[in-house]
Formats: C-alpha cells, sequence, structure tokens
C-alpha cells in the first residue's frame, strides 16, 4: 500500500504551496493520477483524510484527474497513446523503443487556496 505515502507527500507539497503564497486554508488540491501508475486514485480518497489530519489542509477537500498516458517513439518521433499498459509499439512504424514522457507518476496538479474573498 503506497497511496498512503504517496497522500502524504503530495499534503506536504501542498502545505509547501500554501506557505509559500501565506494560505492560512486550502479548500482544495488537485491531484494528476498517471494512468500508467499502479496507485489507486480511490484510496488516495480514502487515505486523504488521514493524510491531512493535524496539517495546514486539514479540511481541504481532494480532486483526482486520471492523466493519459503520452508515449513517443525513439525509431520515428512520433507521440502516441500507449493503449495497454505493457504494449509501447509505435502506430506509426511499429517500433518498440519509445520513451514514455507522461503517465506514470503522480502529481499535485493545483492548491485551491482559500484567500478570505469568497
Ligand atoms: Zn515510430
Amino acid at each position: 500500500m503506497h497511496e498512503m505515502s504517496t497522500m502524504v507527500r503530495l499534503v506536504n507539497q501542498a502545505a509547501g504551496v500554501m506557505k509559500e503564497n501565506g494560505a492560512a486554508k486550502a479548500l482544495k488540491i488537485v491531484v494528476e493520477v498517471g494512468e500508467m501508475t499502479d496507485i489507486v486514485p480511490d484510496y488516495l480518497h480514502k487515505y486523504f483524510p488521514a493524510a491531512i489530519k493535524d496539517t495546514p489542509l486539514d479540511g481541504a477537500e481532494l480532486e483526482t484527474h486520471i492523466a493519459q498516458a503520452e508515449a513517443k517513439c525513439l525509431t520515428c518521433g512520433t507521440a502516441f497513446h500507449p493503449e495497454k499498459q505493457y504494449d509501447y509499439r509505435c502506430p506509426a512504424c511499429g517500433g518498440i523503443r519509445c520513451r514514455i514522457l507522461k503517465g506514470r507518476s503522480v502529481v499535485l496538479s493545483r492548491v485551491v487556496i482559500d484567500d478570505g474573498e469568497g
């Protein structure tokens, strides 16, 4: 179960953003979950209340989005969406060497801060 440690990492990161902005309260954090990770968004939601307890994010909501994976063929340079998790074959040239550009990580996308203006 590394959803809990991932959630704690994201909460720490969000708390850092709040600190940088001098914010006392966050309304919501938005997290992008790459479709090629083994992180289950439902578990992030499940662990979120425990992860934000006694942190500046206490009371905030969690929003998760699935980020589509993107790969780039090293043979012909075509960017494509890997259809299956373990099939990275290039649709243009059939090449099997590619670089995964997106979709393999869980990233903090946005921290919605309560600035006291509504
Ligand atoms: Zn190719």
